[in-house]
């Protein structure tokens, strides 16, 4: 591997190059607010539960994390970080029957080559010993929600998902991932397939995000 196997809270070197962090690191992160998390979905008639691991903090080591996932060219961090979130799932007590992540826009996707919550929920389904499989896909670009106000991002992402050809939900307990939790807007529309063609849908995010 082209990157030191170092922690990205502490630089400490990592005993496992896929790892991100130290296990110190990793009990240090700030937590994001159960109720926060649970107020932004929860008027949300597609949503059963909501679960967020760690809190943004700029500059800090949660943004790092999120970064060298998103952008660093390090998806393998993905897994092992989606580990960690599906057993803070767990503990959180959602029961789930088969994860699915959040499907990229398609430029976005080639662009960088990998979808970062594809890696997080193949970790998320191997610590909760159910299958992953992508059961949504966009049916049109939307533009990065990161400028857009919280109305103009439901906007943006409405109607933005659809069930993935030969995908039969009906009656299955789903757990759809995503990297980041910001308003809700785009677990909440890629929900909404899922949950009229008759699966229960528990949404869960690596970090809450300040709107
Ligand atoms: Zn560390």
């Amino acid at each position: 591997m082209a990157y030191p196997a170092l922690c990205l809270g502490c630089e400490a070197r990592l005993p496992d190059p896929v790892d991100a962090l130290c296990a110190t690191c990793l009990r240090g992160l700030p937590r994001a607010d159960a109720e926060a998390v649970t107020r932004l979905l929860a008027h949300d008639p597609a949503v059963g539960a909501a679960v967020a691991l760690w809190a943004f903090d700029p500059g800090g080591t949660v943004r790092r994390v999120q970064h060298a996932l998103k952008y660093g060219g390090r998806p393998a961090l993905g897994v092992p970080l989606g580990r960690v979130l599906g057993l803070a799932a767990r503990d959180a007590g959602v029961s789930v029957e088969i994860v699915a992540p959040v499907p990229l826009a398609r430029l976005r996707s080639l662009d960088r080559g990998y979808n970062q919550s594809a890696a997080l929920a193949e970790g998320v389904a191997a610590a909760l010993d159910v299958p992953v499989a992508d059961l949504l896909v966009r049916t049109r670009p939307t533009r990065s929600q990161a400028a857009l106000s919280a109305s103009a991002r439901r906007e943006n992402v409405a109607g933005a998902f659809a069930l993935a050809p030969g995908a039969d939900v009906s009656g299955r307990r789903v757990l759809l991932i995503d990297d980041v939790l910001t308003t809700g807007a785009t677990l909440a529309a890629a929900a909404r397939p899922l949950a009229e063609a008759g699966a229960r849908v528990d949404v869960a995010a690596l970090a809450l995000a300040g709107a």
